[in-house]
């Protein structure tokens, strides 16, 4: 079966258990403070777990794209040296809530796995949690009872709390769970080994690695630690697809699948080295560097997939967050290709055609966005392998100066600064140290790693306590309706975050827009006849708007009206909708390739970032902004729909987003031609923007540019400034009419002015030399040159060379010159004064520089200086003399 044949296999099976098959979530998680990449199934599920969602229907299958580079799962060290971990990999999964429980989910995957796939019972081993004492939890009977239907008592394992019982969080869901492991060892190999594979189960072995874990949440753990029944059991499957492959192609290697054999193939196309399979590796054992080679290849083929999905997911490599995250799984792929495939320059981008071609069918957003992420790619590759070569040659610099103390190890401090700062890994510095017989403190480096560690922990250190609830239910939201509405808190907890304490509250019914999508939450009022409680701030979580205040009202069950701040909330859905009618007018004159990267709008501010491939030209601006401008001339009524089925909203044309998460139903919001997938808070016609306005267009990535506008009253108000400032310079120019033509004729004026001057200069310096020259002393046969004249100190350096070129053997002259109240000496001598005299122009001046409070020095025969005290300048033209001891 091919790898697709695989994944269609396990829809159809879960669709035929009566099971919903829903879409990949994106990779990219934009709205949840506490991760930033899908690194699980159950993530998008999470608020039906925590049952702020419906959870209907309540059995549901995917595939899902997920990342394990950072957090509670981060695999990313082992991509490449071991063969079944990748970054970015599918995860097929299952899911009910409060539907089938541990029978159900026991009987499916196995049904699945030995009925459908047909893989050999006898190489399936699964645990079961073995039970927590000191939790007062036993062991799970009922699971090993189920799994007892399906396999002998010795293919059944215990685990412990560490590999089988699993948790949400620190807080949340929680409960056992029960791993599927296959033995995939060759009969050669089982034979050699002597062991079974009940005996491998967990132990890092390559070929006896788990594929499916089937998590039962049954508990949900307290901020004290204690555990209570769940509401709603839920089942939570996951099986990694990569490995799924592997076994139904009878490979022993995750690469070896028609998942990477593509990818790899033009990999050694591109670079000429050859890749071993396991079974060549086998037949055949490989050398270290050919081992190596291997490693590189694996690496790049897997990060490869992980960038590309990211970026068409909108999250591109930046300097921030998951952006550096990206950066960092990019930059590692480029240090493998650079270091053992001999890649000196970009050779990933070169891979993305033939992933589009493995994987474009089953994920169109690569498809569409090969371009952007081709190019994003390159550039990256590009600028870090510039810092590549810096830190080489920095490296370098480092051992040259070692050596020369007589030293062999690099220090970790500076090993771990090009970690910081040029993404040096260790390994990398290492290598290049121990290629040239340095060593590098790896202690000393850790602890510097440590002690990072430990400031972005304490920076970063958030305390929740647990929910109070007041009252049961949940939240409607009301805001598309309403500014104010009648309501109760329904919960509430404190958080507390750097030593700052606030709370957190969830009312019944709210007009309070959480911030998402870019725009950001409202803020306002909670009233009642007792009391008033600020709204700082509204922040979404769990599909909720969250309530931010810095006190709690004095009786939390009273009544009271929520009010949004509408001067605020107007302004901000004002440019909201200007970025609808922006991302309109851009595709007009720019083309439909224009996509929305990310936008950013609140009551002052419109940033909207999208995908074009060079700097959008002024007139090009300009026709935006009149078609812009129109539109809100047209006064266009917003025409919004809500709960539309998805397909139905793609028939109306709305424009989705890439790597926006979307529900089964979502909102439209038309504003004429302009239509979107949208659930912020719009303006209700276009007229109450106002007036738009672009203020700068620049590129924040490669192919993506940002346009920052504004509307409405602060252009009114820059429209003042504007005025104001043009008045104040025509006033300059005594109010002309023909402010350009006069302004220009200045400048013309002012440039022959200058010239003019230069000229005069040039004349009273040929002047003052011949005058100089001609009543200059001969002291014991050297033409003695000194005088104190109100020179600049250009003119000054002229005035000496022309002495010079007049006096071209026995000269000594010492000028003094002020200009703008400064003192200023020069010295200039002919070159049988150096040669013959010994005289050095530049250590005379630092002597006599200190009598008018300055330094300078230069060359043997000419030297200047700048001071503070003119009064001194005799004092040291006289202080020059002397030491050339005519
Ligand atoms: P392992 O111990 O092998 O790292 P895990 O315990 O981290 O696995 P789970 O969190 O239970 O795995 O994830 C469910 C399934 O997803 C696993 O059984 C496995 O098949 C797959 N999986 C997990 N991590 C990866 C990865 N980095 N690359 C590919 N597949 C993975
Ligand atoms: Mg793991």
């Amino acid at each position: 079966m091919t790898a697709n044949e695989i994944r269609e296999s396990y829809k159809k099976f879960f669709e035929q258990h009566g099971h919903t098959i829903v879409p990949s979530a994106p990779m990219v998680i934009k709205d949840d403070p506490t991760l930033m990449f899908t690194n699980a199934g159950m993530n998008q599920w999470k608020d039906i777990i925590l049952g702020t969602r419906e959870p209907e229907p309540r059995r549901r299958a995917d595939t899902q794209k997920c990342l394990r580079v950072s957090g509670k799962h981060n695999d990313l060290e082992e991509v490449g040296h071991d063969t079944y971990h990748h970054t970015m990999f599918e995860m097929l999964g299952n899911w009910s809530f409060g539907d089938y429980f541990k029978e159900g989910a026991i009987d499916m995957a196995w049904e699945y796995l030995v009925s459908v796939l047909k893989l050999n019972p006898e190489d399936l081993y699964v645990t079961v949690f073995e039970g927590s004492p000191e939790e007062n939890i036993p062991r799970d009977e009922e699971a090993a009872k189920y799994w007892a239907k399906h396999v002998p008592e010795d293919h059944i394992i215990n685990g412990n709390k560490h590999d089988n019982f699993w948790e949400m969080g620190d807080t949340g869901p929680c409960g056992p769970c029960s791993e599927i492991h296959v033995d995939s060892r060759t009969p050669e190999q089982k034979a050699a080994s002597g062991k079974t594979g009940r005996e491998l189960v967990n132990q890092d072995d390559p070929q006896v690695i788990e594929i499916w874990n089937l998590v039962f949440m049954q508990f949900n753990r307290k901020a004290d630690g204690s555990l209570e029944k769940l509401s709603m059991n839920v089942i939570d499957t996951g099986m990694g697809f990569e490995r799924l492959v592997r076994m139904m192609q009878g490979k022993h290697s995750n690469y070896d699948t028609d998942v990477f054999q593509p990818i790899i193939k033009a990999e050694q196309d591109l670079t000429g080295l050859k890749y071993f399979t396991f079974e060549e590796e086998t037949a055949n054992p490989i050398s270290k560097e050919q081992n190596e080679i291997n490693i590189a290849m694996r690496v790049c083929a897997d990060h490869l997939r992980a960038v590309a999905f990211s970026i068409a997911d909108g999250q591109l490599p930046s300097n921030a967050k998951a952006g550096y995250v990206i950066r960092r799984i990019l930059r590692r792929a480029v240090r493998y290709a650079y270091t053992f495939l001999g890649q000196k320059e970009g050779f990933i981008y070169k891979l993305v055609p033939t992933l589009v071609h493995e994987m474009g069918d089953a994920f169109p957003e690569l498809k569409a966005q090969q371009q952007l992420i081709t190019k994003v790619i390159k550039e990256e590759e590009d600028s870090f392998l510039r810092t590549l070569e810096k830190g080489i040659s920095m490296i370098g610099d480092a051992m040259e100066k070692l050596k020369a103390e007589g030293k062999n190890q690099l220090d970790g401090i500076q090993a771990f600064r090009l970690f910081d700062t040029y993404g040096f890994p260790l390994d990398l510095t290492e290598l290049i140290c121990r290629e040239n017989g340095f060593s590098v403190d790896e202690e000393q480096f850790n602890a510097e790693m440590q002690k990072q560690k430990d400031r972005a922990r304490n920076a970063a250190a958030v305390e929740n306590s647990d929910w109070t609830e007041l009252m049961a239910g949940e939240q409607q939201f009301v805001g598309y309706d309403y500014t104010e509405y009648n309501c109760h808190i329904l919960r509430y907890r404190k958080v507390t975050q750097k030593k700052n304490e606030f709370y957190e509250l969830v009312l019944d019914h709210t007009p309070f827009y959480g911030e998402m999508g870019g725009q950001v939450g409202d803020c306002g009022v909670l009233v009642n006849e007792a009391e008033t409680i600020e709204i700082i701030d509204t922040k979404r979580e769990n599909n909720q708007s969250i309530h931010i205040v810095k006190q709690l009202p004095k009786d939390p069950t009273a009544e009271f009206m929520a009010c949004v701040d509408t001067d605020k909330r107007d302004a901000s859905a004002a440019n909201h909708t200007a970025t609808h009618l922006l991302d309109y007018a851009l595709r007009q004159v720019l083309g439909d390739h224009v996509e929305q990267k990310g936008s950013y709008v609140s009551a002052d501010t419109l940033r909207f970032d999208f995908s074009h491939f060079q700097k959008v030209t002024d007139e090009e601006l300009r026709q935006v902004e009149r078609i812009v401008n129109d539109m809100i001339r047209q006064d266009i009524h917003i025409d919004e729909h809500r709960n539309v089925p998805f397909e139905e909203a793609k028939q109306l044309g709305a424009i989705a987003l890439f790597g926006e998460k979307y529900g089964d139903k979502v909102r439209v919001v038309r504003f004429g031609p302009s239509c979107e997938f949208c659930g912020g808070i719009h303006a209700t016609s276009t007229g109450r923007i106002g007036f738009f306005k672009i203020l700068t267009e620049s590129s924040v990535a490669a192919g993506i540019r940002r346009i920052e506008a504004k509307t409405g009253k602060d252009c009114e108000e820059m429209l003042y400034q504007l005025e104001d400032t043009l008045k104040a310079v025509r006033a300059f120019f005594n109010n002309a009419k023909d402010l350009q033509g006069v302004i220009k004729k200045y400048i013309d004026e002012h440039d022959t002015m200058k010239k003019d001057i230069e000229q005069f200069k040039a004349q009273a310096v040929e002047r003052t030399k011949d005058k100089l020259v001609e009543k200059a002393q001969v002291v014991n046969g050297v033409t003695l040159i000194k005088a104190v004249l109100p020179l600049d100190a250009q003119s000054a350096k002229d005035l000496v060379f022309k002495i010079r070129e007049a006096v071209p053997s026995h000269l000594l002259c010492v000028i003094g010159t002020i200009s703008a109240d400064k003192p200023m000496l020069s010295i200039m001598m002919s070159d049988d004064m150096v040669k013959e005299q010994g005289l050095h122009a530049g250590q005379m001046i630092r002597e006599a520089a200190k009598l008018i409070q300055g330094g300078g020095g230069g060359q043997p025969h000419f030297a200047s200086a700048g001071g503070k005290n003119t009064d001194g300048l005799n004092a040291a033209i006289d202080k020059v003399v002397e030491l050339a001891k005519l």
